[in-house]
């Protein structure tokens, strides 16, 4: 039995394959020098392996540092909610999930002795905070079960019979093949003919042209809206503005959900901030009640709390209010301007910048091609696929490896009770 690619999704099921059925031969294909280098360095290192899923849940949200499966809740899916989390390939993972979800994941790694934690945003860590950690229990795993991992081993191609091809010319044929060669990979399936969708970049920062706000970089806003105009995209949560644009939580997720349109639109299109989370009814009452509190106050002295005192100057300028006009000075006009620049203010989006190191794609083997309830393929018999190979992808938060775990572990399932 063989698995090409020796990444999270690959060498998790290789584990499985063995815990289930000692007896079969399984062979990882890795192309790079060792396994598991991305996982190496995800999370910034301290690899964020799952999530307490409690904002698709609606469950508790829960802060740990004890044993996660201690403080374990038994989660219910809403349905449609997952594409919070999963911008494509929600539906499929609801299925996966239903087979082994993060309280299952994150009971596996404890019995393997890896001690979790939930943080307050809700993110799985290893309490050790060492992605190595989980690289090396994995490595140690496939070794006393016997995996046979051959690192550099590049597959060209797998046939529709599973023959694989690798770039140094050999071949192999195998009775069974998982596919978890990771993003932008499905082209050695080339010859299977699966149908792919077209890989583009997800999780990305915006560049926005306006030099004023550029001034304001390194101020966080806790709670605002985005949106993307003319367009259903929206999100919500904190925001950070940079020396090129914006970025933080809020942007990240913004860029997830509007991944393929902004492709399309050469990532040009018109940003609008909602700085205070709020609609125009509540923005127009709170700023009556602060005028009516300070009517001698100049307008640059009293702000809303959420904002920083620069911000707000900022945001005088941008409705055209004096900084030094009294509140009791500003007027139902002022009133009005000033609030339709809280709750939609326009700036204009000339282009994507990376995520910190993080690269993620979305695309890959279209989901029609695998039934969710087993990772096989549906047209070409022995074939399964888990992992970021799919296009199936997801915002920060310990979702993607979460993804890679949970269709492993089915792969690895259906493979052994074939
Ligand atoms: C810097 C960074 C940080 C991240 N942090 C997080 C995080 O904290 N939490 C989270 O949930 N997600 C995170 N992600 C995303 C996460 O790493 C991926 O979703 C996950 O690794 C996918 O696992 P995979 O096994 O499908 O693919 P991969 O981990 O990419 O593994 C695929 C493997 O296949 C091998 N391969 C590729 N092509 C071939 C070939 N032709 N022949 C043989 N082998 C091949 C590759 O060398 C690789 O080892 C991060 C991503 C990056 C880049």
């Amino acid at each position: 039995m063989a698995i090409i690619g020796g990444g999270a999704a690959g060498c998790f099921c290789a584990v499985l394959i063995k815990q289930m059925r000692p007896d079969y031969n399984v062979t990882v294909y890795e192309a790079a020098a060792k396994p598991m280098a991305k996982l190496a360095v995800t999370g910034g290192g301290r690899c964020n392996l799952s999530n307490s899923f409690a904002c698709v849940t609606g469950g508790d949200e829960r802060t740990s540092t004890v044993p996660y499966v201690e403080n374990m809740f038994v989660p219910a899916y809403r349905a449609g909610d997952l594409s919070l989390v999963y911008p494509r390939g929600a539906r499929f993972m609801k299925k996966v999930l239903s087979h082994f979800d993060q309280n299952d994941c994150c009971s596996w790694f404890e019995k393997e002795g890896v001690r979790l934690v939930v943080q307050p945003d809700q993110c799985v860590f290893p309490a050790s905070q060492d992605a190595m950690q989980i690289v090396h229990l994995l490595e140690r795993l496939m070794r006393q079960s016997g995996v046979d991992v051959r690192c550099g081993a590049k597959v060209s191609a797998l046939e529709p019979d599973l023959t694989i091809r690798f770039r140094d010319g050999s071949s192999v044929q195998a009775d069974s093949v998982v596919v978890c060669s990771g993003g932008a990979s499905a082209r050695i399936l080339e010859p299977c003919r699966l149908k792919t969708e077209a890989s583009v970049p997800s999780l990305f920062t915006f560049k926005i042209d306006d030099a004023a706000l550029r001034e304001l970089m390194g101020t966080v806003v806790e709670s605002v809206n985005l949106s993307l105009a003319g367009t259903k995209f929206k999100s919500s949560g904190t925001l950070l503005l940079t020396d090129w644009g914006v970025s933080g939580p809020a942007t990240l997720k913004l860029s997830s959900y509007g991944a393929r349109w902004l492709a399309g639109n050469q990532y040009r299109c018109e940003l609008i901030i909602n700085w205070l989370a709020s609609n125009e009814r509540s923005t127009l009452s709170e700023l009556s009640n602060l005028a009516k509190a300070n009517p001698q106050k100049q307008l640059s002295s009293i702000h809303p709390s959420a904002l920083t005192e620069r911000l707000w100057r900022h945001l005088l300028r941008r409705a055209a209010l004096r900084e030094d006009c009294r509140w009791a000075e500003i007027g139902s006009k002022g009133m009005a301007r000033l609030a339709g620049v809280l709750c939609s203010d326009i700036y204009s989006i000339i282009g994507r910048a990376r995520f910190k190191e993080e690269f993620v794609t979305c695309g890959g083997v279209a989901l029609s091609e695998v039934d969710p309830s087993t990772m096989a393929c549906r047209i070409i018999p022995g074939l399964y696929l888990a992992g970021e190979v799919l296009d199936i992808d997801a915002i920060t938060g310990g979702f993607n490896l979460q993804a890679a775990w949970s269709t492993a572990h089915l792969a690895a399932t259906s493979l052994c009770q074939e």
